[in-house]
C-alpha cells in the first residue's frame, strides 16, 4: 500500500492496535519514509459518523461563538464581503461568530450528521454533511478558509489540500490571517 503523504511504496511497519469504536480493531501502521501514522484499514465512513457524532456537545458555546466573532473582525477589515468556509465546523457557533461579525457569507462542512441538523436548525447555517469534496463547492469561491483539528482526521491529506486550494481564489488565504 502506497503512503498517502509522501508516496512511499516499501513495507509499512506494524504500530500498534487501535479502535475508534468498540469494534472493528484497526492496526495503526507507521511509513518508513516519512513516519507518518494511518489507520489499516481505513475508518469506514459509518465508523466516522459515529464516532463524531458521540464527541461534539461537551465543549462552550460561548468560547467557540466568541473566536469566531474575533476572527470575523478580522475578515471585516480585509474586505466588507466575503465567502468563508470553515471545515469541520462541528455545531457551528463558531461559524455564527464569523458571521454575526463579518457580514461575510458564510458555509461549513462536518462529518458529524447530529452536528449539522444543530447547525443547521438552532444557528440557521449552511452546513454540508461530510467533507469539502463532497459539499461540490465552485472553483475560486472562498475568500478564506479555516480548519482547526482537522487535517489529522483525513484520510487523503493531499488530495484534500488539493480540494482546498481548487476551491480559494488566488488571492484567498487558508487558516492564517493577519
Ligand atoms: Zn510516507
Amino acid at each position: 500500500m502506497e503512503c498517502l503523504i509522501c508516496k512511499n511504496k516499501g513495507e509499512k511497519s506494524f504500530f500498534c492496535k487501535v479502535r475508534l469504536l468498540e469494534k472493528p480493531v484497526h492496526n495503526l501502521i507507521s511509513c518508513p519514509s516519512c513516519g507518518v501514522l494511518f489507520f489499516e484499514p481505513p475508518p469506514s465512513l459509518v465508523e466516522l459518523e459515529e464516532f463524531y457524532s458521540n464527541s461534539y456537545y461537551d465543549f462552550d458555546k460561548y468560547k467557540d461563538e466568541h473566536s469566531g466573532r474575533l476572527l470575523g473582525r478580522k475578515l471585516r477589515k480585509h474586505s466588507k464581503e466575503g465567502r468563508f468556509l470553515d471545515i469541520g465546523c462541528s455545531t457551528g457557533h463558531f461559524l455564527k461568530g464569523v458571521k454575526d461579525s463579518s457580514g461575510w457569507q458564510v458555509f461549513g462542512t462536518e462529518f458529524s450528521k447530529s452536528a449539522v441538523t444543530y447547525a443547521k436548525e438552532n444557528l440557521g447555517l449552511e452546513v454540508c454533511h461530510g467533507d469539502i469534496k463532497a459539499a461540490g463547492y465552485p472553483k475560486n469561491y472562498f475568500s478564506h478558509i479555516r480548519m482547526n483539528h482537522v487535517l489529522e482526521h483525513v484520510a487523503d491529506p493531499s488530495a484534500f489540500l488539493t480540494e482546498i486550494y481548487r476551491t480559494l481564489k488566488p488571492a484567498g488565504t487558508f487558516c492564517k490571517i493577519r
